[in-house]
């Protein structure tokens, strides 16, 4: 069983419009008080080797080289395992990216999210596309070959050319891997107080999406999960290890941690993570509803032979009919021991697993 590592970086330069993860603007560095805060916890944990270790956030490229090694060197990871940082563009030198690179990282996940520099200004990103590409290059130039790209999709204004340039651009910067999110408006963030003009509704983001599927896989992109895609061998082995249900442990404000099918959390409080005041408390236990719902974001999808022999849970006459439903509308395939969700499927997930698991 694989055995992930997280860490959680909660400081941006700027606060996108979009955003509600657990992060502050204004920043730009990380304090140390914060490392040592993270090494405190690291060290206070019993946990075997990691064989993937993630550094997301937040802006985790606004760590020192020095803070990144720091961190890696006492997680200690497995010979071979694959350290991801997350990075945004304006934030990146090519100095940098070869001391990250030195210090142990080896994928490089960047926040891309559009080709159109009006988009990136709509949606409160500080970079430009002309720091996208550069940001390939230089990662590229500092010994980076495993590069990945978030990029969004259904932005306002969005039209199949403005994902058609996004595409180019990863294409030709030579991303491995891309994770394609449709833009969500979240409660609490500054585009759920004054929403954008002209957001593609429901049915429109939807026809996005799928467009999106087809010319990724067109352009040698296979999906692996709902949001996620790859060239062959590229797939992100710590998110595969969520999807999975194996064990992972999270670390920061806001991080969640699963280890023997018990869920843990820090509470989204930096400052207390930092005192030390915000405990790491179980939140609940690892259901068989998880993994049949994280199995089903998987391209692999569910294996009811395995669902039977980890959790004892056989899927009744009425289940298997309504599995049968879903087929003859082309949202899954079944074989009669694997589900397998089509795109179309994907796009209406929760509705079919609130069919199957009530
Ligand atoms: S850079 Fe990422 S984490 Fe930071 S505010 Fe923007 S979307 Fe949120």
């Amino acid at each position: 069983m694989a055995f992930g590592i997280y860490i959680h970086i909660p400081y941006c330069l700027s606060k996108c419009r979009y955003c509600d993860f657990h992060s502050s603007g204004g920043n730009g560095q990380v304090p140390d008080t914060y490392i040592q805060a993270v090494l405190h916890h690291l060290k206070e944990q019993n946990f075997p080797q990691p064989d993937t270790l993630y550094f997301g956030g937040g802006t985790p490229s606004l760590l020192t080289p020095q803070q990144l090694a720091c961190i890696i060197d006492t997680a200690q990871p497995v010979c071979g395992a694959e350290i991801t940082l997350e990075a945004n563009p304006e934030t990146l030198s090519l100095p940098l990216l070869q001391g990250f690179r030195m210090a142990g990282a080896n994928r490089l996940s960047l926040g891309i999210q559009t080709a159109l520099d009006d988009s990136l200004k709509t949606l409160g990103r500080p970079h430009t596309t002309a720091q996208s590409r550069a940001a390939f290059r230089m990662a590229q130039q500092a010994g980076f070959s495993n590069i990945s790209g978030d990029i969004m999709l259904a932005l306002p204004n969005y039209t199949t050319e403005e994902f058609d340039q996004t595409l180019s651009l990863m294409v030709e910067e030579g991303a491995c891997h891309i994770s394609a999110y449709l833009l969500k408006i979240e409660p609490g963030t500054p585009f759920f107080q004054n929403p954008p003009a002209n957001l593609p509704d429901e049915d429109a983001a939807a026809d996005f999406y799928l467009y999106a599927v087809e010319k990724l896989a067109l352009a040698g992109y296979q999906q692996y999960e709902i949001s996620n895609f790859s060239k062959a061998g590229y797939e992100s082995r710590h998110n595969l290890l969520y999807w999975n249900c194996e064990d992972y442990l999270g670390i920061g404000p806001g991080a969640h941690s699963c280890i023997k099918g018990i869920r843990y959390a820090f509470p989204r409080d930096t400052h207390g993570f930092i005192a030390g005041t915000a405990p790491f408390s179980v939140t609940g236990e690892c259901t068989w509803q998880d993994y049949f719902m994280l199995q089903l974001r998987l391209n692999t999808g569910l294996h009811l032979p395995l669902l039977q022999q980890n959790y004892g849970i056989t899927l009744s006459p009425a289940q298997i009919q309504f599995i049968q439903q879903c087929q003859k509308h082309d949202l899954l395939h079944f074989d009669g021991q694997t589900i397998q969700l089509t795109p179309q499927g994907m796009l209406v997930q929760n509705s079919i697993l609130v069919q199957l698991l009530s």
